[in-house]
């Protein structure tokens, strides 16, 4: 059965990188009828920010991707929080001591300080293990004796000198390492605690993950963990490997990092601790006014395409189109003007209720509390196609819900003359005789009394938007006159006529 599971650790927000990591675990997932799991790794308590893992939680709900099991909806392989699993780890860690390959290591802090004072590359590895301080180059009494006194110490994995590490990436194919370059990673740390790469092994088998796709950062890792599956006797259940492309600026240099004027460091949405990767970050995708389904789409694109055109994609679809084939293994270029026209496209794409209470919440900051949620349907019909984001609903509205104050007069003064007073006068009689108020009964009826006046469409059109607007922009003129009603748009004749 395919299992995955998006393992992040509580050290702050989720940025791209990790929901794109959560996506695809989830797509892969539900594509096959698998499960997605939810695993906390909280082993490194220097490293724990509280409140991350509610931002996780949150992060995935507003994305929708919801896990199967996770800390809040435990299954049958509960705990999911690896600090609430400690007391497994212990025990595979002393296995491995068993079985030679790894060993206690006894050296120090500050004798580890000082051997890195002498050699700035200092690695603990098979070229110097054997001078430091270990159950490898003490004796067997020594060794006894120090762990009987209760002596703080770690274990280490025992990677082997000289030899080749290799498996097959669902996406790089086969990727080969040299051991002699690793260095003898801690697995269990002097306070009980199991590192990463020791509780990422066993929980992976513990949980019968099936599927491992994290991000390439996470690669040079694997090696250390085909030798914990290898050495742990547990080959056969090892799970399948995918690292993601990383995800890069749009100039293609460099990883996604800090920020750098384009906001690619943003979390998913407001954090309210000060985060190392992106600083004083108070604004996230979420509050910068991305729909989830446009978030959602723009990372489904960040490196996997379905080898056609079509960049518009729902959630089912993505689901019943995903496949790891199409993961590509270069960067993925991340450009936030690209990121706008995918919530550009979801605004026009999703249905006017859906984003109805959004658009009151705008007119509510703006204090517009009185109106009527037909007429804010309606305006939202009108202007959605100029809409990125739904903020920009008052910029581009406003001008429904408020009478004009200030106008565009450099648009009409220059040109402005008596007959064109002459004619607006008029038409506030016409138009209050006309029992027909629609857009297509209005345009012939302006357009001919123009015809009528002598004068050009153009030069009565402009201040006619002007006065119903305050402005040179906006939707067609004739559907704004409908939508504000006869009433209205008398007024605002009235009240802009010199
Ligand atoms: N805890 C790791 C992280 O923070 C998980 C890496 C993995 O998926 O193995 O991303």
């Amino acid at each position: 059965k395919v299992r995955v599971r998006f393992a992040p650790s509580p050290t702050g927000g989720l940025h791209l990188g990790g929901v794109r990591t959560a996506l695809f675990n989830y797509l892969y997932a539900r594509h096959h009828g698998g499960d997605f799991i939810l695993r906390i790794e909280d082993t490194d308590q220097t490293r724990f920010v509280s409140g991350a893992e509610e931002y996780i939680n949150e992060c995935l709900d507003w994305c929708g991707l919801t896990p199967d099991e996770s800390p809040n909806k435990p299954g049958e392989y509960a705990p999911y929080r690896q600090s609430e699993r400690k007391a497994t780890y212990r025990q595979y860690a002393e296995q491995l001591v068993h079985d030679g390959f790894a060993y206690y290591a006894f050296d120090t802090p500050e004798e580890l300080d000082a051997w890195r004072k002498e050699e700035p590359n200092f690695r603990y590895s098979h070229e110097n293990r054997l001078q430091l301080r270990n159950s490898l180059s003490l004796s067997k009494e020594e060794t006894t004796k120090l762990l009987s006194d209760g002596h703080p110490h770690t274990i280490r994995i025992k990677i082997p000198a000289e030899e080749t590490v290799s498996f097959e990436d669902m996406i790089r194919g086969r990727v080969t390492f040299e051991t002699s370059l690793i260095d003898d990673k801690v697995l269990l740390k002097a306070d009980g605690m199991p590192t990463y790469h020791l509780a990422v092994v066993i929980d992976d088998k513990a949980m019968e993950i099936s599927h491992v796709f994290r991000g390439e950062e996470w690669l040079p890792s694997a090696p250390v963990h085909i030798l914990l599956w290898e050495y742990l006797g547990w080959k056969d259940s090892m799970p399948c490997w995918a690292h993601l492309p990383l995800i890069l600026k749009p100039d293609g240099n460099g990883k996604l990092s800090k920020r750098d004027g384009d906001r690619l460091g943003f979390p998913v949405y407001a954090m309210n601790w000060t985060d190392a990767k992106s600083g004083d970050v108070t604004k996230g995708f979420r509050e910068m006014g991305f729909l989830p389904e446009a978030f959602i789409n723009m990372l489904a694109v960040l490196g996997w395409n379905d080898g056609t055109e079509q960049e518009i994609f729902g959630i089912e679809e993505l689901i019943s189109k995903f496949s790891v084939d199409r993961v590509s293994k270069a960067g993925a270029k991340f450009d936030f003007e690209k990121a706008k026209w995918f919530n550009h496209e979801w605004i026009k794409k999703t249905d006017n209720m859906e984003i109805l209470p959004q658009i009151e919440g705008v007119l509510n900051q703006h204090g517009i509390t009185l109106y009527q949620s037909d007429y804010v349907w309606r305006v939202l019909a009108l202007v959605k196609e100029r809409m990125t984001f739904v903020e920009d609903f008052w910029e581009q509205a406003s001008f429904f819900f408020t009478i004009p104050d200030i106008y565009d007069v450099d648009a009409v003064k220059p040109k402005w003359n008596a007959s064109k007073t002459v004619f607006f006068q008029n038409i506030l009689h016409e138009f209050a005789a006309m029992e027909e108020w629609s857009a297509s009964d209005l345009e012939p009826f302006f357009k001919g009394k123009i015809a009528d006046s002598g004068m050009k469409i153009g030069e009565l059109m402009m201040p006619f938007r002007i006065m119903l607007v305050g402005g040179k922009f906006g939707p067609d003129v004739f559907q704004i006159a409908e939508t504000l009603g006869k009433e209205e748009v008398i007024k605002r004749i009235e009240k802009a006529l010199p």
